[in-house]
């Protein structure tokens, strides 16, 4: 009996809220926008988590810290195409080169260097670091 008569008060708290937002359409439409605008924020901090973990992934896939110089601080970091053509290939993968180097189970051919080593073999073929060497 109990349960009838609480299925009964959730129909009309439904049929209430229904006939609540028919005639508040506005307000409606502000509810749902403010929700929307709190999952966008969810949604992208989780997008943001996962980026990071197949990054770091790949990072580590390609040696962990720069194969030139040794930096160790993720934020300076990035994967090199050993070979050149990273520029090419970056323009062709864009943001989601971690994501396929992680579905091609990290193929031969990169490598991890910080943005310093990386921007100095693209300008001058080769890194200050190796040339006093
Ligand atoms: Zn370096
Ligand atoms: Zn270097």
């Amino acid at each position: 009996m109990g349960k009838a008569i609480s299925k009964a008060a959730k129909q009309s708290a439904r049929a209430r809220a229904a006939r609540w937002a028919a005639a508040n359409p506005e307000r409606v439409r502000e509810v749902k926008k403010a929700y929307r605008l709190r999952n966008l924020d969810r949604i992208r901090a989780e997008e943001r988590d996962r980026y990071h973990t197949v990054r770091r992934a790949a990072l580590d896939a390609y040696g962990g810290v720069c194969q030139c110089c040794g930096e160790a601080e993720e934020m300076f970091l990035a994967i090199d195409h050993v070979n050149g053509h990273g520029n090419e290939h970056r323009k062709l993968v864009g943001r989601n080169l971690y994501y396929e180097l992680k579905k091609m189970a990290y193929p031969k051919g990169y490598q991890t260097l910080c943005h310093n080593c990386n921007a100095a073999k693209g300008f001058y073929g080769q890194c200050p670091h190796s040339m006093k060497q």
